[in-house]
């Protein structure tokens, strides 16, 4: 079985299509939330995800766009955004969002937009953070997102090695770990092309993936939200 891993798509239609044309053809779709904010396209992102049966789990975003108090929280652009988003989507979006679970199980992966421990909130940037949510996971392999970098936390002696993927590197599924796939629609790592992850069970191997996409087109859609500008300019940088 080859399963799709995308995450923080966040309204980039124009990515998340760069994504699935690259893809092909695979046997499921699993979604590590921030599916919203930031981006011009809620409806039509959330739209693409269900004619494609994606399955998944909310990210902060996505609770705060459905009138959750997360938005508190939230940097002034953040904020702009996710209220721009609250007052534009359709019904159906919102009751798609909003049913979303924190966590999901799938086999040997857990789901979850931040951390197994913190599914909203925590951001795995360190080993000792990596460690801790790996020693509490119920399955063999976690996903997660929210960093919008992409990595693998895998457990090594009793410890934690980092390992950062480029384009086509690839991770085997042996021991325990985490598998972050970066984010699809405002990657953080310098590179501004989409980032995802394939995971080939039959091979038990994953292999991260770069896609450049038109980016232009999304700043230009943007510009006529009169989304935050910071926003719209960091996509050019991937930051
Ligand atoms: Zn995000």
């Amino acid at each position: 079985m080859r399963i799709a891993v995308l995450s923080d798509i966040h309204s980039n239609l124009i990515a998340l299509d760069a994504v699935l044309a690259r893809l092909g053809s695979v046997d499921a779709i699993w979604q590590l939330g921030d599916v919203v904010g930031y981006g011009p396209e809620p409806d039509g992102v959330v739209a693409r995800l269900r004619e494609v049966g994606a399955v998944g789990v909310r990210g902060n975003h996505d609770a705060a766009a459905v009138g959750g108090s997360e938005v508190e929280w939230f940097n002034p652009d953040a904020r702009a955004a996710i209220e721009w988003t609250r007052d534009r989507i359709a019904s159906g979006t919102k009751a798609w969002l909003e049913a979303l679970p924190e966590r999901l199980v799938e086999s040997d992966y857990t789901l979850v937009h931040g951390s197994p421990r913190e599914p909203l909130w925590e951001y795995i940037t360190s080993s000792p953070v990596a460690l801790a949510n790996l020693t509490l996971l119920p399955t063999r392999f976690g996903l997660h997102g929210h960093t919008h970098l992409p990595i693998a936390w895998a457990e090594e002696d009793g410890g934690i090695v980092a390992i950062p993927p480029v384009d086509g590197s690839t991770f085997d599924l042996a021991g325990r770990a985490l598998l972050n796939p970066g984010s699809v629609g405002q990657p953080r790592d310098g590179i501004p092309d989409s980032s995802y992850m394939v995971i080939d069970t039959d091979r038990d191997v994953v292999t991260w993936h770069r896609v450049p996409y038109d980016i232009e087109a999304v700043q230009a859609a943007m510009q006529r939200a009169r989304l935050p500008s910071r926003l719209v300019q960091r996509l050019s940088y991937g930051i």
